[in-house]
């Protein structure tokens, strides 16, 4: 590992005054992703600005009738958030079956969402759930927040804060694990409003996480598993690797979206 500078933010403007001193510089939540690619020498940042003392950035609380969690939440801590579990209940059950305990201990949301991971969770939850996203200068959609693989909307010297949920829907997420790094091979979200509009989002299929339009509208005229009998994405956004073909993939993401529909249980009919 290329040797580094090692700082720590207080607040929010202190991570933005770095970042902006130094453009080389990358901010560090738990390190999960950022810690791995330095030790491979596929990222050698001059300068880590720690965001783990940033009491802001914690905060996980209700926003109305609905949900804030800062960016410096951890999986674990949105697993285990009474509100989290009672307000939006597949959005903690998504945290608690991200990787293991040990990553779920350390990783984040901020983290997670900027570093848009193509087989990443919490993209798809994020995105079925029509969350937006808060920054230290500015609010974003999650339809306009990711924008491709490893991309996001965030400048170089902007701090992710934090997402705000609306509560008047429901939510839930299946996904098939890839068994070495339990990164999603395929994982589909699906979203469910008040007054019946559903979201799909689907991670996994190589390009980044993407909306599905079609599980959208045939959900939104029948929500129940069967809406969705053989429909597959196309093959075109999939792409295969050793892991999994693009076929094999595509295939997933229809088996786990009925799936996740199912988990509705009674609200799906
Ligand atoms: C073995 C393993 C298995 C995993 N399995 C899964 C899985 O199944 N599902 C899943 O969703 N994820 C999985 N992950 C990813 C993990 O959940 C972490 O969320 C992810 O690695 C990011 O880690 P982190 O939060 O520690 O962020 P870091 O690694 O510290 O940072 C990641 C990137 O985000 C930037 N960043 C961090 N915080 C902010 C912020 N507030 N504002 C702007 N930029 C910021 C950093 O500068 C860096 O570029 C896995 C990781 C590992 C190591």
């Amino acid at each position: 590992m290329s040797p580094f500078e090692y700082r720590r933010a207080a607040q929010v403007a202190d991570a933005v005054a770095a970042l902006r001193e130094n453009p080389e510089a990358r901010l560090l939540a738990g390190g999960q992703s950022l810690l791995a690619a330095m030790k491979l020498g596929l990222s050698a940042p001059p300068v880590l600005i720690d965001l783990g003392r940033v009491a802001e950035l914690r905060s996980l609380r209700a926003d109305g009738d609905g949900l804030w969690i800062g960016a410096m939440c951890t999986h674990a801590a949105v697993a285990a958030a009474p509100l989290v579990r009672e307000r939006l209940p597949g959005l903690a059950a998504l945290a608690g079956g991200i990787a293991d305990a040990q990553v779920r201990q350390r990783g984040t949301l901020g983290g997670s969402l900027a570093n848009a991971d193509p087989a990443a969770c919490w993209p798809a939850g994020v995105l079925a759930a029509g969350a937006t996203l808060v920054t230290d200068r500015r609010e974003i959609a999650a339809d306009d927040f990711f924008t491709g693989l490893f991309a996001t909307a965030l400048e170089p010297d902007e701090v992710l804060v934090g997402a705000r949920f609306a509560s008047r829907q429901a939510l839930h997420y299946a996904k098939e694990e890839q068994p070495a790094s339990r990164f999603a091979l395929a994982g589909v979200a699906v979203a469910r409003q008040a007054g019946g509009a559903v979201r799909v989002a689907v991670t996994g299929l190589g390009q980044g996480v993407c909306r599905w339009a079609e599980a959208e509208s045939r959900l939104a005229q029948r929500f129940a598993p069967e809406a969705l009998d053989g429909l597959r994405p196309d093959a075109g956004i999939a792409h295969g690797d050793l892991h999994a073909s693009a076929d094999y993939r595509c295939h997933l993401a229809g088996v786990l979206a009925r799936r996740a529909v199912r988990r509705f249980g009674g609200a799906a009919a």
